[in-house]
C-alpha cells in the first residue's frame, strides 16, 4: 500500500516465503465495500502518497526488481491484480444510489458495471508490458466484458505470461440466483449471460483456474443496516467447501473432464503459485487428496454447513457432487460429514519443492 512496502519485496520473499503478490486496483478512491472515502485515512497511507496507478506502476517494477535479484526464484514470483477501476465504479455507485431504480445484487452489478474490470484489465497489462514483469495472474475475472479484454491482452502482449482466474461463485451463481445480498462480492456476481460465458471461455482453455475465493463472514459481521441495504453489506463469503463439488456438478454437465477440473482447482495453481510439493498425486508430492462422490442430488442448506458463517449465496442450489473424505498431507481429516483430529495445516515457505 505504501512506498515503503515495495523495498520490503525482497525481504518478504527471502525471509517470509512469500512468493506471490496481489494490487487491490479499486482502492484508489473507493472504499473497500462500495462507497468513496477520504484515501489517506482509509487506507492508512502517509499524508503525501497516492494508491494510484503510477503506485501500482512501482510496485510491478519492485517486483520485477526482485525476480532479477533472485533468477533461482524468477519461474515462482508473480503478480495477481484485482481488476476494478476505481472512477468508473465511483461515478456509477453515485448513479445507482442516486436513481434508485435497481436495489440488491442487481444494484451492486450496475454500479461495477464490467467495463470497469475490461478497463482495469486493459492498463495492468499495459503497466505489465512497460515495466518488464511478466508473470501476470488477471485474479476472479467475473464475466464476459472482463474475459475478453484478458483474451485481448494475451495477443497484445504475447511477452506476457498471463493468468487467468475465476471464482466458483462466479461459475455458479448469477444476480437473481443467488440467496440474497448474501451474494455481494467483489468484482459483483453477474448476470446468466455472463456465468454462460465464464463456462464458454473455461471450455475454451482461456481460463487456467477455479478458485474458492474463501472469505467466510458471519452474519453479524456481512450485514449492515438497514439489513437489505446492499452498499452497507460488507462483502465477500466462504466458497471452500463448494468448489470441488460445485465445479463437478456444473462441469461434467457441460463435458469438462475430471482431469481438466484437477488441473483447474490444483494442478495449475500449485505450478503459479511455487507449490511445488501439491497439485498431482504422484510419489514425492504431499497427499493432499479429496474423495468425491457423484450422482446422489443434494441441496446446500448454510444450516448443514461446517462453516460458521451461518449463510451461503448457494442456499438452495441443487448439487450432485458431493466431497465425502479429504486427506491433507496423509492424515484423514474429513469424514462422514464431519472433521476429525487436531488441525494439520503447516506454513508453506514458498517456493516448496517435492522432497
Ligand atoms: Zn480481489
Amino acid at each position: 500500500m505504501m512506498k515503503e512496502h515495495i523495498d520490503e519485496i525482497p525481504e518478504i520473499i527471502q525471509r517470509d516465503g512469500v512468493v506471490s503478490f496481489k494490487i487491490f486496483m479499486f482502492y484508489g478512491s473507493h472504499g473497500l465495500h462500495g462507497r468513496s472515502a477520504d484515501q489517506n485515512s482509509f487506507l492508512m497511507i502517509p499524508e503525501g502518497e497516492r494508491y494510484d496507478l503510477a503506485h501500482f506502476e512501482f510496485v510491478m517494477r519492485g517486483i520485477q526488481a526482485a525476480r532479477e535479484k533472485f533468477p533461482e526464484l524468477a519461474d515462482d514470483i508473480s503478480l495477481g491484480l484485482h481488476c476494478e477501476t476505481a472512477e468508473i465504479m465511483t461515478a456509477y455507485t453515485k448513479m445507482v444510489e442516486e436513481s434508485g431504480e435497481y436495489s440488491g445484487l442487481e444494484a451492486y452489478h450496475h454500479s461495477r458495471p464490467p467495463h470497469s474490470e475490461g478497463l482495469a484489465v486493459s492498463i495492468a497489462s499495459y503497466l505489465a508490458h512497460e515495466t518488464g514483469l511478466p508473470n501476470i495472474n488477471l485474479l476472479h475475472l467475473s464475466g464476459k466484458k472482463a474475459m475478453e479484454a484478458a483474451v485481448r491482452m494475451k495477443v497484445a502482449f504475447p511477452h506476457v505470461n498471463f493468468r487467468r482466474e475465476v471464482t466458483i461463485g462466479h461459475l455458479l451463481a448469477d444476480i437473481h440466483t443467488a440467496s440474497g445480498i448474501g451474494g455481494k462480492v467483489n468484482p459483483p456476481l453477474r448476470p446468466r449471460e455472463d456465468v454462460e460465458a465464464l463456462w464458454e471461455y473455461l471450455i475454451a482453455g482461456e481460463i487456467d483456474w477455479v478458485v474458492s475465493d474463501h472469505a467466510c463472514c458471519k452474519d453479524e459481521q456481512k450485514f449492515g443496516e438497514p439489513r437489505d441495504d446492499v452498499f452497507v453489506a460488507k462483502s465477500g463469503f466462504g466458497g471452500a467447501e463448494y468448489l470441488l463439488a460445485g465445479m463437478v456438478t456444473e462441469g461434467r454437465k457441460r463435458g469438462v473432464s475430471y482431469q481438466r477440473i484437477s488441473e483447474l482447482t490444483a494442478s495449475n495453481p500449485a505450478s503459479r503459485f511455487g507449490l511445488h510439493s501439491k497439485g498431482e498425486i504422484a510419489p514425492g508430492k504431499d497427499a493432499d487428496i479429496a474423495l468425491l462422490e457423484e450422482g446422489e442430488p443434494w441441496i446446500v442448506r448454510a444450516e448443514d454447513s461446517l462453516s460458521t458463517q451461518g449463510h451461503t449465496p448457494f442456499e438452495g442450489f441443487e448439487l450432485t457432487a458431493r466431497v465425502t473424505d479429504t486427506f491433507v498431507r496423509g492424515n484423514h481429516v474429513f469424514t462422514d460429514g464431519n472433521v476429525h483430529g487436531d488441525p494439520k495445516g503447516e506454513y508453506l515457505f514458498r517456493p516448496t519443492h517435492t522432497k
